[in-house]
């Protein structure tokens, strides 16, 4: 199996988003917060696995450069975001120029539907798409587009398949989702950044793959359990990053959030989100 980080294009956001004030509304602190992240990659992943070809969310299309692609009268479009994405930036190029062709591609697990991971759907129409029931019903329609999500830009073939969590826990997560019959990738549950954000945990023979999504912008704040701006449930979203850490102290890790600048270095490198324990030192020949 081997997992490959694709970066197409990248994202700004405002600070608050990034690291959430938990007071007033969240779609207003962004809109009036002055100040703006640096621009953050915007990772999409490509599994290849011995059951078919899996990518795990889709990136950013460069159709965002085209006036009237976001609705003008939203205010987060408007004061909250700003994305730069080339054509040959976009998912599909780039798989190809890897060798790899989307139209191989067997699932697509979506961790959430905002615009910079389902911005790409629309090289993979050959695929089955999984999103988790709560997302997607969340996120269709013209309550969807108010609340954020574009989605009147889906391919109109979009029909996901939608999943529900099984009462089979995994390490700290209480529920699961399991997508290959090996068994070595699944979804668990990461609700908070929004209300269906499901994340991926791949497992390899000696090591385990924490593909995060937006469960946290950074490591650095998963670590801290700092939840981010956006989320409507504080409690819910600090509760998933306590899990997610708790996950990591348990079972060497490599995290992997979406927008994290680290994220190819660790992914290459094999960084550990916490480092194991070094066993006591044993004394040998002491009577
Ligand atoms: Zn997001």
């Amino acid at each position: 199996m081997r997992i490959h980080v694709i970066q197409t294009g990248t994202v700004a956001i405002k600070q608050v988003q990034r690291q959430g004030r938990e007071a007033g509304h969240p779609l207003l602190n962004i809109v009036l917060d002055k100040n703006w992240t640096e621009p953050l990659p915007i990772f999409a992943f490509v599994i290849e696995h011995p059951e078919g070809l899996i990518v795990v969310d889709t990136g950013e299309t460069a159709r965002v450069a085209e006036p009237g692609y976001f609705p003008r009268w939203h205010p987060y479009y408007r004061y909250g975001l700003e994305e730069w994405v080339q054509p040959e930036e976009e998912i599909g190029p780039q798989m190809r120029a890897m060798g790899l062709d989307p139209k191989d591609v067997r699932w697509v697990l979506l961790t959430h539907l905002h615009t910079d991971h389902a911005g790409g759907l629309a090289h993979f129409s050959k695929a089955e798409h999984l999103v988790s029931r709560s997302e997607y019903t969340y996120a269709k329609g013209t309550r969807g587009l108010l609340r954020g999500y574009p989605s009147n830009r889906w391919p109109r073939w979009f029909n996901p398949t939608l999943i529900d969590m099984q009462p089979e826990p995994v390490s700290s997560f209480p529920a699961s989702y399991q997508v290959t019959r090996a068994g070595d990738v699944c979804f668990v549950p990461t609700p908070g950044h929004t209300v269906g954000h499901l994340s991926v945990v791949v497992t390899t023979s000696d090591m385990t793959y924490f593909l995060a999504g937006d469960a946290s912008y950074t490591q650095a704040l998963m670590l801290s359990e700092k939840i981010d701006g956006v989320s409507l449930n504080p409690a819910t979203a600090r509760q998933t990053l306590e899990r997610v850490h708790a996950f990591c102290r348990a079972t060497p890790t490599v995290y992997l959030p979406s927008h994290d600048l680290d994220t190819p270095d660790r992914l290459a490198n094999r960084q550990l989100a916490v480092a194991r324990s070094t066993p006591t030192a044993v004394m040998v020949g002491a009577v």
